[in-house]
């Protein structure tokens, strides 16, 4: 049977921790403020705190339960996108990108050991493929190949026995990883929190000022530092890299299949338009498989519940599956030219970012902490200059770039022409969410299951595009930069810090 409604929860929090952070209660002088406690933001903090720095984490949530504790738990050096990193850029900046994650996965491990940290830490292969003689997608395959081999990776073309798929082309790479990332995360938090490294959950950050020292104003009182990190998947505030990064959800189940899982490893099937991003995952509770897709663009589909019906069509299509398990949704930011941004900004000097990780930030969050650790001790990254935020990189860069930022005009006039009526909120049924134009403005109107209207304003506090309405996760999210706000207007992920301005509740609708 078909499921009809999808819950985001994502898998991991089943597994999630029992430890708990304080919020922050009075001022702080630290060497470093990390935001964010997520794989980048706590991967940071320890290799602070371990080389002498006071450090201190404001998260405004929960450890983990960010992205990473959404993601898939995939750790990998190829991307599928070597090759194009190849022609985009050189084969000198394929090869760092290989090699610099690989380092990073590397360093995973050794944490992993370093601390016992039991989160099903294990090394897998991963496998790109199609299963189509006629796939579209052949050539992007043997190519990404030969760029693994190129760049040093252990790959072949060839599928092992037992592959549960029948195979047209592959790339196979031995020795990629994969874990539970929620645990690794909430794990390392534990380990490091102390004197050195202190952890402040339920703590948000609504500006930081760049100095010497920085300040960071918090919900809970202020931060002076003398570095900030900003490691928040996507920087809070404004810079010039929102505007070169397409912004993408997608959309993840996790199913008890009727027979056994598929073998230990990294699927990525390359199907019609779509990449399926599938894992077996054993625990105590039982064996899951995880697939996740089915990606679009942030705000640009209302009925994102049929965004995982797409994913649960291409799982019935491919396994047997017993039960629905999970299901849960999350996003990404594609850079512009491939490549993420690790570094300060054109206009800070002491502030730092990590951001434009695509689906792959797990590895690239973890290889952020480690340059951003070689640049606030002084010591040259041998990456720094792939990574800087302030490259310019205008052949690579150019096709995404503009078409991001038509996207984004056009969604700041097209949007702003709506016109409509207040007895539109009359027509706004329970459970859906509209975009309404009345005379002091557009505002976010959503009805609840009660028949109560809540209403925002529709204006994304971060850069004044209007939000769209996200029937599956019942939430308001912005097409130009990826924000998204509760019906309530509370920012669930940045980069807007402040929330939509409250317009009031309202009374019951149609009957
Ligand atoms: C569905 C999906 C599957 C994925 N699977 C994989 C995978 O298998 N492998 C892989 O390598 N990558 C994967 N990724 C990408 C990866 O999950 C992310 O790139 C990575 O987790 C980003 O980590 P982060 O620490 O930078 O951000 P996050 O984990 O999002 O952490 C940022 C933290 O900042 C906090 N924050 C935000 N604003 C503020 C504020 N104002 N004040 C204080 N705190 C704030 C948030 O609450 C959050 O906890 C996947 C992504 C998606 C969407």
């Amino acid at each position: 049977m078909a499921t009809e409604h999808y819950y985001t929860q994502a898998i991991w929090s089943a597994t999630a921790g029992a430890k708990t952070y304080p919020s922050l209660s009075h001022d702080l002088e630290v060497d470093v403020a990390v935001i964010g406690g997520g794989i980048t933001g706590i991967t940071t903090a320890y290799n602070l705190a371990k080389a002498g720095k006071k450090v201190a984490v404001l998260e405004a949530k929960r450890v983990g339960m960010g992205t990473t504790g959404s993601s898939t738990g995939n750790l990998y050096a190829p991307t599928g996108q070597l090759h194009k990193v190849a022609s985009k850029h050189n084969e000198e900046t394929m090869k760092a990108v290989a090699f610099s994650r690989s380092g990073a996965v590397d360093f995973i491990e050794e944490v992993v050991n370093e601390f016992n940290i039991d989160c099903g830490f294990r090394r897998v292969p991963w496998y790109y493929f199609t299963t189509k003689e006629d796939s579209p997608h052949n050539k992007q395959i043997e190519k990404e190949l030969l760029a693994a081999i190129e760049a040093g990776l252990p790959a072949t073309g060839v599928a092992p026995a037992g592959f549960p798929y029948r195979v047209s082309r592959i790339a196979n790479v031995a020795h990629q990883a994969q874990f539970n990332p929620l645990q690794y995360v909430q794990q390392l938090a534990a380990a490091i929190a102390g004197e050195s490294c202190r952890i402040f959950e339920q703590t948000k950050v609504l500006d930081v000022e760049d100095g010497e020292p920085c300040v960071v104003h918090t919900s809970h009182g202020k931060v002076t530092a003398k570095a900030v990190i900003k490691a928040t998947h996507s920087p809070i505030g404004r810079y010039v890299v929102h505007t070169e990064m397409e912004v993408h959800r997608e959309y993840a189940l996790a199913v008890r299949l009727k027979g056994d899982l598929p073998p230990d490893g990294i699927y990525w099937h390359m199907e019609e338009k779509q990449m399926y991003s599938v894992r077996p995952y054993s625990t105590e509770e039982g064996n899951f498989l995880l697939v996740l897709d089915a990606s679009h663009k942030i705000g640009h589909v209302e009925q994102t519940e049929k965004s995982f019906k797409r994913v649960e069509e291409y799982l019935r299509a491919h396994f047997e599956v017993d039960e629905i398990a999970f299901t849960w949704a999350a996003q990404n930011y594609k850079p512009a030219d491939g490549l993420p941004y690790i570094g300060t900004s054109f206009t800070e000097e002491n502030v730092y970012m990590a951001t434009g990780f695509a689906a792959d930030g797990l590895t690239w969050g973890t290889l952020a902490s480690i340059m951003i650790g070689d640049a606030l001790f002084g010591r040259e990254s041998p990456w720094a200059s792939f990574y800087d935020p302030k490259r310019f990189t205008p052949a690579a860069s150019a096709k995404r770039f503009l078409k991001e930022n038509k996207d984004v005009v056009t969604h700041l006039v097209k949007d702003y022409l709506l016109r409509g009526d207040e007895k539109e909120l009359d027509e706004i049924k329970p459970g859906e969410g509209k975009v309404v134009a009345l005379e002091d403005g557009k505002v976010a109107a959503f009805r609840d299951e009660q028949g109560q209207l809540h209403v925002v304003s529709a204006v994304c506090t971060h850069m004044g595009c209007l939000v769209h309405w996200n029937n599956g996760e019942k939430s308001w999210d912005c097409p130009c930069h990826g924000s998204r706000f509760s019906v309530d207007g509370q920012v669930l992920e940045g980069p807007a810090i402040e929330n939509l301005e409250e317009k009031g509740a309202g009374g019951q609708g149609p009957e």
